[in-house]
Parts: C-alpha cells; sequence; structure tokens
C-alpha cells in the first residue's frame, strides 16, 4: 500500500500478514540492490498465497553476496527489474501488515527508498518484526538469528538464506511467537507502549529505573516503574 508516510513498527501478533524477505548485493539500503524477494501472505493463521521473484539488480552481483544466498549473475540476467517487481509487490500485500526478521533496520529500508525514489510515494503499510519479538518472548536464548529461532522450536533449516525458505521458516517462528505472546509467562513481563504499540523496556536513568518506549527517540513515551 503506498502512502505519504512509512509504515510504523507495531510489537505484537496478527493473524493475517504478509511475511516477506529480501536477498540483496549487499547491507547497504541506499547503495545496494535487491536480487530477489519473496513473500508469504498468510490469512487466519493458514497461507493463502505466495509470491517469489529474482530480480535484476542491472549490475554484477558481488561474490560475498553470492557466497551466502548462492544467487549467481547468470540467474538473475533475464529477470525484471526491482521497479517492476516492487509495484507487483504492492499489489500482493494491499493493506495488510508485513512481517520479518530483522525487517526494521534492514528490508524495510530497502523497499521504502526504492518506492520513494521510483513514485515519490512510499510503503505505508504497519509491519511486525520477529526480532525484537523473540528477544522479549526469549530472553533465555543467546542468539536471535532466524536460524536459532527455527532451532529453537525445531522448525525446519532446509533451504535457509533463500528468501522463500525464509519466509516459510518465519512464518513458523512468528505463529510460535505468536502463542508466546499470548502466555502468562511472557505477559507478565511485558508493556507495550500506549501511544505507538512497540514494547516498553526498563532503563535506568538520574531518578532511578523507568519504563521507556523502544521506539526512542522517534516515540518518547515514559512512565515510572
Ligand atoms: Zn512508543
Amino acid at each position: 500500500m503506498l502512502g505519504d508516510k512509512r509504515g510504523r513498527k507495531q510489537d505484537k501478533y496478527v493473524r493475517d500478514y504478509v511475511v516477506f524477505d529480501l536477498e540483496t548485493t549487499g547491507i547497504n539500503a541506499a547503495s545496494d540492490a535487491v536480487i530477489e524477494i519473496s513473500a508469504i501472505k498468510v490469512l487466519g493463521g493458514r497461507t493463502a498465497d505466495t509470491f517469489s521473484t529474482l530480480v535484476n539488480p542491472q549490475r554484477p552481483i558481488p561474490y560475498h553476496a553470492s557466497q551466502v544466498n548462492h544467487i549467481f549473475d547468470h540467474m538473475v540476467e533475464d529477470a525484471p527489474i526491482f521497479r517492476e517487481v516492487l509495484a507487483d509487490f504492492n499489489t500482493f500485500i494491499g493493506d495488510l501488515f508485513l512481517v520479518g526478521h530483522n525487517i526494521h533496520t534492514f528490508d524495510m529500508k530497502f523497499i521504502w527508498k526504492a518506492a520513494e525514489d521510483y513514485w515519490g510515494k512510499t510503503i505505508a503499510n504497519n509491519y511486525i518484526d520477529t526480532l525484537p519479538l523473540a528477544k522479549q518472548c526469549l530472553p533465555q536464548l543467546t542468539h536471535y538469528k532466524l536460524v536459532d529461532l527455527a532451532s529453537y522450536y525445531h522448525i525446519s533449516t532446509d533451504g535457509a538464506h533463500r528468501a522463500l525458505a525464509d519466509c516459510s521458516m518465519n512464518q513458523k517462528v512468528f505463529e510460535k511467537l505468536g502463542k508466546e505472546l499470548a502466555s502468562p509467562a511472557v505477559t507478565a513481563n511485558m508493556r507495550l507502549c500506549p501511544k505507538c504499540g512497540q514494547f516498553l523496556k526498563k532503563r535506568s536513568g538520574k531518578y532511578g529505573e523507568f519504563w521507556g518506549c523502544s521506539g526512542y527517540p522517534a516515540c518518547r513515551y515514559t512512565e515510572n516503574v
């Protein structure tokens, strides 16, 4: 859904969403390009549709990127360019929530910037990042990569680092996290910001401990412990 304002992160479970993942030529949304985008539409907890395509980045794929995602130049030669793909993706997602792992600091930045460059509008869908959800629900873990979470839940990690396989893994992880978020063991230690819907975190300041929004500095909500 295109709009004037970038969508906002929410820390919660929803039953209807599009989980998505990008593979890229590198980690910088300002200078790197998308080479694969995949998505699974989930309605009422069930897979309703999938979207997956390689993307021609119109530049060579760096060796180190191909080593991670096993996508090579010859594979994207005849693929559509991202301007066409993002238009189709935008139709696919409608106004649903977007879900993904570490999308707040990575994937969202790529699709926001591309939409803004192409059309002067941005992707306005609100989104849920499974990384902060996992940290909140599973504080006992020491690593929070998608494969770490999949292993924890005994979910298959076959095909990891290709976009559609990662979406499928993340769909299952998100459904598990949704159950955690409804369990008293997790909700007892959880507070959501009443202004923006992201987790509150205990912080210490010069007057002692307080609850502060994890969306700081965009959201400056605080309350006393
Ligand atoms: Zn907030």
